[in-house]
């Protein structure tokens, strides 16, 4: 299972900063990750200021 953004994304870079494979990628008024990128670290989910990132 890939990590998800719920829609309090808004949209900061935060968490793309963070990922070292590159699955997070800006989308439509939100970040989204690519599911098929992401290896489930969890680097992202502390990085995000709305709590938006999720398991
Ligand atoms: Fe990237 Fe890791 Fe977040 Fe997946 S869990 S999107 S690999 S930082």
């Amino acid at each position: 299972m890939a990590h998800k953004i719920s829609d309090e994304c808004v949209a900061c870079g935060a968490c793309a900063a963070a990922c070292p494979v590159n699955a997070i990628s800006e989308g439509d008024g939100k970040y989204v990750v690519d599911a098929d990128v992401c290896i489930d670290c969890g680097a992202c989910e502390g990085e995000c200021p709305t709590g938006a990132i999720t398991e």
